[in-house]
């Protein structure tokens, strides 16, 4: 083991199913779409090669929001308001399982790092394929402002 090129979103995917936060059911794929990508007939998240040099903490924010996905029985192609929804599932377990208090600025520095890795990849699928996800300032805002106004005191658990 210890000589094996480590793959961080395998290790994170294996810590989240560890504590329960991604489901038992779930495979994780690896395939050249420039991004991460939850299928739920599959019980599949994908992910682009390119990610496995992201920090935990981002690769852990990102896999949760795929969790989220398939939580929240998203089955069709995800709204905006799925997008929302899913980052908001994220930012709670970040919060409650993780002690993170500003879940919001994890999303931010997640969603930017994993842009500037997919823009080291030329793709033209990509450019072909509708992305339904709200901008980054958007998705971070959301999570803030919910967060601001959550009935949900899990703000002191260490
Ligand atoms: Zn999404």
């Amino acid at each position: 083991m210890g000589d094996k090129k480590a793959d961080r979103v395998e290790k994170v995917f294996e810590e989240l199913k560890g504590k329960g936060l991604i489901s038992e059911k779930r495979h994780l794929k690896k395939k050249n779409i420039r991004n991460f990508r939850a299928r739920f007939i599959l019980n599949r998240i994908y992910y682009d090669p390119v990610f496995t040099s992201l920090d935990e903490k981002s690769i852990r924010f990102i896999l949760l929001h795929e969790e989220g996905h398939l939580r929240l029985k998203q089955k069709k192609r995800p709204s905006k308001t799925d997008e929302y929804e899913a980052d908001f599932w994220a930012a709670e377990q970040m919060i409650i399982f993780y002690g993170d208090r500003e879940p919001h600025k994890t999303l931010e520095m997640a969603l930017e790092k994993a842009d500037g890795m997919r823009k080291k990849r030329k793709s033209r699928i990509w450019k072909r394929k509708a992305d339904s996800h709200p901008s980054t300032e958007e998705r971070r805002n959301y999570v803030k402002r919910r967060l601001e106004k959550s009935e949900v005191r899990t703000w002191n658990i260490s």
